[in-house]
C-alpha cells in the first residue's frame, strides 16, 4: 500500500524533475536493498554450507590419509565404521579391504620368512649366499661359526675380505660363472681339525627361467658346508686298521716261514736247535691265534653283534675266580695278588662271560707290565648306582700323554716291547667296548715307574 502510494505520489510530482527523481528513487532503492540482502543472505548460506561440507570432506580425507600412512607403517587395523560414512565411504571400505589383504599377505610372508630363518638357524650345515658382485649377501649362524667370522660384520662385504678359505672363494667364482654341481673339501680349526664338504650351486635368475628362456647368467651362488670329519676319521681308522692287521700278521708269519725253511734246510737233523726252532714256530702260531681271536671278538663287538645276556651277577665271585685263574702266572712272576671287597656288595646287571673277559684282560696286563716283586690289588665298591672295580699294580706305569690312547685298537705304549711280550694291542679296546655295552665306563690313572690303576663301572642290578 505504501509503495503504491509513493508510486502514485511520484507520478504526480513528475513535473519537478529533481524532486520527482528523489521521490521516485527512494521506493526503488528499498526494493534493491531487499533484493541484495536476500542475495547476500543466500550467498552467505551457500558459503557456509560449502565451508561446512568442505571441512567435513577434508576431515574425511585427512582420516583416509592418516589411514594410508598407518598402512604404510605396517598398522593394518581397519577404519572405524563411523569413518566409512558419506561420499568417501566407498573409498574407505576398499582401503579397509586392501589393508586386510595386505595384512594377510604380509602375515603369510612373515610366517614363511620366520620358518625359513628358523630352518637356516637350526641347520648344522653352513649356508651362505654370495651375490653376483662377490659380496656375502647372507649366511647362517653355522656358516659364520665354521669359517670363524662375525655375521654382523661380514654381511654385504666382499667374500675375499671375510672368508679365509680359498676353496669356497674359488668354487663361488666358478659358480657365478655358470658352472653347476661344484663340490670340494676344506679343513678348518686349530687345534681340533674339522673337515667340511663344500657344495656350491649357481642361483639362476628366476624371471628369465619363469619366462621359459632357460637359465640365464647366475645372479648369485649358494654355498653349503657339511661336516665330514667323522667320515674322514673312519676312513683313516679303516686304513690304519688294515695296515695294522697286515703288519701284525706279517711279523709272526715271516718268522714261521723263516724257521720252517731253516728246519727244512737241515736244522731238523740238529736235535737241540731243531726243537728250539719248532718252539719258536709254535709261539708265533699261538700269537697269531691270539691275534685272530681278538680280532674276531673285536669285529663282532664293533659290528653290533655283541648282545650281552644280562643277569644279576656277583662281582666278588667273578673277581675271585679270575684271580685264581692268573695266580700261577703271578706267582711265576713273583707278584702278590690282593683283593678287597665290602661285605654285602649288591649284584650287578651284567653278562658274566663278558665281565670275565674284562677282568682277564686287566689282570693279564697288570701281570705283564709289573716287574717281579710287585703287587696287584683288586677292589670293588659302589658309587651312584654302579659297582666300581679297580685293578691297581706297581708296574711300569703309562705316560700321561698316552693314557687316553691305550684304549684304541692296536695302540701300545712301547710297541716293540709289547709285541715281544706277545701282546696284540687289542685287549683294552675290547675291555672298553664290553664295559660300554654294559652302560659303564672305563679309565686309568697312572704314573710312570709307580704303577697303574685301571677302573671300570657296571650298573647295580635292580
Ligand atoms: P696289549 O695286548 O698290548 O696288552 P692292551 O690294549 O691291553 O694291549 O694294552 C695297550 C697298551 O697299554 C699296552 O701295550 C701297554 O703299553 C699299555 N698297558 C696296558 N695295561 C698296562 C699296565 N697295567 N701297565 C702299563 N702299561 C699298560
Amino acid at each position: 500500500m505504501r509503495t503504491s502510494f509513493l508510486w502514485k505520489c511520484g507520478s504526480a510530482c513528475l513535473a519537478g524533475p529533481l524532486a520527482g527523481a528523489v521521490t521516485l528513487a527512494l521506493p526503488a532503492k528499498t526494493g534493491w536493498v531487499w533484493l541484495l540482502a536476500a542475495f547476500l543472505l543466500l550467498l552467505l548460506a551457500s558459503l557456509l554450507t560449502i565451508f561446512l561440507l568442505s571441512r567435513r570432506f577434508s576431515r574425511r580425507l585427512d582420516t583416509l590419509k592418516r589411514f594410508c600412512r598407518r598402512i604404510g607403517s605396517g598398522d593394518f587395523r581397519p577404519l572405524a565404521e563411523t569413518d566409512l560414512r558419506g561420499e568417501l565411504g566407498d573409498l574407505g571400505r576398499s582401503l579397509n579391504e586392501t589393508a586386510a589383504n595386505l595384512a594377510a599377505t604380509i602375515g603369510a610372508l612373515t610366517e614363511e620368512k620366520n620358518r625359513s630363518a628358523a630352518i637356516l638357524r637350526s641347520m648344522v650345515e653352513g649356508v651362505a649366499v654370495i651375490d653376483v658382485g662377490e659380496h656375502l649377501a647372507f649366511c647362517n649362524q653355522a656358516f659364520s661359526e665354521i669359517v670363524d667370522m662375525s655375521p654382523q660384520v661380514a654381511q654385504g662385504r666382499p667374500i675375499l675380505e671375510v672368508i679365509r678359505q680359498p676353496e669356497i672363494f674359488e668354487l663361488a667364482q666358478r659358480a657365478l660363472g655358470g658352472e653347476e654341481g661344484l663340490t670340494g673339501e676344506m679343513e678348518v680349526g686349530v687345534p681340533r681339525r674339522r673337515v667340511f664338504g663344500v657344495t656350491v650351486s649357481p642361483v639362476s635368475p628366476a624371471a628369465a627361467e619363469a619366462a621359459g628362456a632357460g637359465p640365464g647368467r647366475p645372479v648369485g651362488a649358494v654355498v653349503v658346508l657339511h661336516e665330514i670329519t667323522e667320515l674322514r676319521r673312519l676312513e683313516q681308522v679303516r686304513q690304519d686298521f688294515v695296515a695294522n692287521v697286515s703288519h701284525e700278521l706279517k711279523t709272526p708269519l715271516t718268522s714261521i716261514q723263516g724257521f720252517a725253511e731253516t728246519l727244512l734246510a737241515g736244522a731238523l737233523e740238529d736235535p737241540s736247535n731243531g726243537r728250539r726252532f719248532v718252539e719258536i714256530i709254535r709261539n708265533h702260531a699261538l700269537r697269531l691265534s691270539r691275534l685272530t681271536d681278538d680280532l674276531l671278538k673285536l669285529s663282532r663287538i664293533e659290528a653290533g653283534k655283541l648282545e650281552p645276556e644280562f643277569h644279576a651277577v656277583s662281582l666278588p665271585e667273578l673277581i675271585a675266580a679270575a684271580m685264581e685263574a692268573v695266580r700261577p702266572r703271578a706267582e711265576q712272576s713273583r707278584l702278590s695278588l690282593h683283593f678287597a671287597c665290602p661285605e654285602h656288595l649288591p649284584r650287578v646287571r651284567g653278562d658274566a662271560n663278558l665281565l670275565r673277559e674284562v677282568l682277564r684282560n686287566l689282570l693279564d696286563n697288570a701281570i705283564q707290565y709289573t716287574p717281579a716283586g710287585g703287587r696287584i690289588d683288586l677292589s670293588v665298591g659302589t658309587e651312584d648306582g654302579f659297582a666300581v672295580v679297580t685293578v691297581a699294580d706297581t708296574g711300569i706305569g703309562i705316560p700321561e700323554a698316552e693314557q687316553a690312547r691305550i684304549f684304541e685298537r692296536f695302540y701300545r705304549v712301547d710297541a716293540a716291547r709289547s709285541r715281544e711280550l706277545g701282546s696284540t694291542g687289542l685287549g683294552l679296546s675290547i675291555v672298553k667296548h664290553i664295559v660300554e655295552a654294559h652302560g659303564g665306563r672305563v679309565g686309568v690313572e697312572s704314573a710312570v715307574g709307580r704303577g697303574s690303576k685301571f677302573f671300570f663301572t657296571v650298573p647295580l642290578a635292580g
